[in-house]
C-alpha cells in the first residue's frame, strides 16, 4: 500500500477540556489513486490532512499508524519531515495563501521549488532551463501571461490564480501524494470545476496520488475513484465513488445525496438533513449520527457501530450489521 492509516485517533487539548476529533480512522490507498474525504465543516477533515503531513499543532495528541510509501511518519524528525513534505507529499491548505510566502514574488517561489527538487534528485539545471520549466508548468495549470504573474506577490493575485500557483508549485516539486484541503472553496463555481478537472488531469497524466478534501459530495464524485464520508470524526462510509453515489449504504451519505440541488424543475423543495452536527464536547453515546437519522432504532442510541466491510465498501451503521 502506498498510504496506510490504521486506527488513527487525534485529540486536541485545551483549557476547556480534551476533544477527540478523529477516531478509529482507517485508509488504504494505492499509488495513483484519488480519494475524496467528504464531510460537513468540523468533521475532522483538515485534522486528517495535518496528521498525514505531521503538521498538527502542539495541542494535538495523535495515536495510531500512518505510513506513506513505507515510511512510518511517527518515527521521523522535523528535519526529515520537511524533506518528505516537499517530495513524497505536498499539502495545499484550505487557505492557499498559507502555502505561499507573502514577501517573496511568485517567480522566486516557483524557482525555489525546482531548486528543492533538483537538490533532492542531485540534478543540475541552468537558470534558463529552470525558468523554462516554470513557464511551461504555468501553462499546464492555465496561468495566463506567466511573465507578468512571476513578478507579482501572492496578495496581488486573484483567489483562482493563487490556487493555480500553489498547484503549479506542487507540480514542480513532483510529490507522489498531493493532499488538497478544500482547494476550491474560495473560488466561484466555474473556476471550481476548472481546478477539479485540472487535478483530475494531473492524476491521470502524472499518476500523482490525490487526497481531495471537500464538503461537496458532487465535486468529490467528479474527481475521485473512492469517496470516504466522515461525520463527527468517524468514517461513516468508504467505497468506490460510483457505488457510493448510486447505492449509498449509510443514511448520512443518503442525506448528503438528497441535499444536492438538481436541474429538475419538478423537484420539490431541496432536502436538508434535520439538525446539526454534534459538539465534540458532548457526542451522542451510540452512533454519532443517530440523533439526525431517519432510520434510527434501538441500539443505535446506545452502542456505536463498528466500521465493517460491505462488498468493496465499508460502512459504520447498524442497518448493515
Ligand atoms: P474540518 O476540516 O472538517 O472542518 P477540522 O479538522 O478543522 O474539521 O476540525 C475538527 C474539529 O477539531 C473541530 O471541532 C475544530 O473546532 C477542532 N479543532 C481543529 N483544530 C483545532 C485546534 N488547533 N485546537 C482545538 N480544536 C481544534
Ligand atoms: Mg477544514
Amino acid at each position: 500500500m502506498f498510504l496506510e492509516i490504521q486506527g488513527l485517533k487525534v485529540s486536541y487539548r485545551s483549557y476547556a477540556g480534551t476533544i477527540t476529533v478523529l477516531d478509529d480512522f482507517y485508509l488504504n490507498m494505492k499509488e495513483g489513486e484519488t480519494v475524496a474525504i467528504v464531510g460537513e465543516s468540523g468533521s475532522g477533515k483538515s485534522t486528517l490532512g495535518q496528521a498525514i503531513t505531521k503538521l498538527l499543532p502542539p495541542s494535538a495528541v495523535m495515536d495510531g499508524k500512518i505510513e506513506v510509501s513505507g515510511i512510518d511518519i511517527s518515527k521521523k524528525s522535523e528535519d526529515e519531515m520537511s524533506n518528505i513534505r516537499g517530495t513524497t507529499m505536498f499539502m495545499i491548505f484550505q487557505n492557499p495563501l498559507n502555502s505561499l510566502n507573502p514577501v517573496k514574488t511568485v517567480g522566486f517561489q516557483l524557482m525555489e521549488a525546482i531548486s528543492i527538487r533538483n537538490q533532492r534528485n542531485g540534478e543540475n539545471m541552468t537558470e534558463e532551463q529552470m525558468k523554462n520549466e516554470v513557464v511551461e508548468t504555468m501553462k499546464v495549470v492555465r496561468l495566463p501571461d506567466p511573465e507578468r504573474i512571476l513578478e507579482r506577490y501572492p496578495h496581488e493575485l486573484s483567489g483562482g490564480q493563487v490556487q493555480r500557483v500553489v498547484i503549479c508549485m506542487a507540480l514542480l516539486l513532483k510529490p507522489r501524494l498531493l493532499i488538497a484541503d478544500e482547494p476550491t472553496t474560495a473560488l466561484d463555481v466555474t473556476i471550481q470545476a476548472q481546478v477539479v478537472n485540472l487535478l483530475k488531469e494531473l492524476n491521470q497524466t502524472r499518476k500523482m496520488s490525490i487526497i481531495f478534501i471537500t464538503h461537496d459530495l458532487s465535486l468529490a464524485y467528479v474527481l475521485a475513484d473512492r469517496i470516504v464520508v466522515m461525520y463527527a470524526g468517524r468514517i461513516m462510509e468508504d467505497g468506490p465513488a460510483e457505488d457510493l453515489i448510486r447505492k449509498p449504504l449509510h443514511p448520512y451519505t443518503e442525506g448528503l445525496l438528497m441535499s444536492i440541488p438538481t436541474n429538475d424543475k419538478n423537484a420539490g423543495p431541496l432536502y436538508s438533513i434535520p439538525g446539526s452536527p454534534p459538539s465534540f464536547f458532548s457526542l451522542p453515546k451510540g452512533c454519532k449520527f443517530s440523533p439526525r437519522c431517519r432510520y434510527v432504532f434501538g441500539k443505535c442510541e446506545t452502542e456505536e457501530p463498528r466500521l465493517v466491510n460491505y462488498g468493496s465498501s465499508s460502512v459504520r451503521c447498524w442497518l448493515r450489521g
